[in-house]
């Protein structure tokens, strides 16, 4: 299995530390050569979603991106990659893939309640810790969007077929519950390609 990590700006290395620890190779997409390699599924990190879009768009790698989650690859969002795929930005008129029917909030949680750092339950794994850092929240999804958690009636976390998005940082804490349903994911995602 092979991840490749969108590392144009952001919080990219922080996210193949924790997967090289459950002994997953990630490859940096970089450029757009790299968005031209075979991997398994793509991870798009916290930052900044408007540095990132902008980048992605100048480096030629946006289009490919877009076309790898609509044929299903999987991809994990975490924070600017939460909006990155968000169908609309309520409070920004930049529009990015668009590939995850839900409208997001960008600087959500306001400049004074900026970082936060919680334990919460995140679908069936019970509390896991959560950091936030400027984060987005979800204002309201499709109803075939799964709702993975919901902190102060806000939702945080989702999944909608191959593509997993959150507002907080997995990469920051050491507890791989959001890794490993990403991992299974990628795993069915494969058996499901062979047959
Ligand atoms: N505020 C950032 C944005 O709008 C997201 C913050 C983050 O990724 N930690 O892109």
């Amino acid at each position: 299995m092979r991840i490749g990590v969108v590392a144009v700006q952001g919080a990219f290395l922080e996210h193949e530390i924790a997967l090289g620890r459950l002994g997953v190779h990630c490859i940096e997409l970089r450029q757009k050569k790299d968005v031209l390699q075979s991997y398994d599924a793509i991870i798009l990190p916290g930052g900044e979603s408007t540095v990132q879009g902008k980048l992605l768009k100048e480096l030629d790698m946006f289009e490919i991106i877009q076309s790898q989650i609509n044929d299903g690859m999987p991809v994990l969002g975490t924070c600017a990659g939460m909006i990155l795929l968000a169908e609309h930005i309520s409070n920004d008129s930049r529009e990015y893939f668009k590939t995850l029917p839900v409208t997001v909030r960008r600087n959500a949680y306001g400049r004074q309640l900026g970082s936060f750092h919680i334990k919460h339950t995140f679908a069936s794994f019970g509390e896991i810790p959560m950091t936030f850092i400027r984060a987005p929240y979800i204002e309201s999804a499709d109803p075939n969007v799964q709702i993975l958690a919901k902190v102060d009636e806000k939702i945080v976390a989702v999944q909608y077929l191959n593509q997993i998005a959150l507002s907080f940082h997995p990469e920051l804490d050491n507890d791989t519950s959001v890794y490993e349903r990403f991992i299974k994911q990628i795993t069915k995602s494969q058996s499901l390609q062979l047959k």
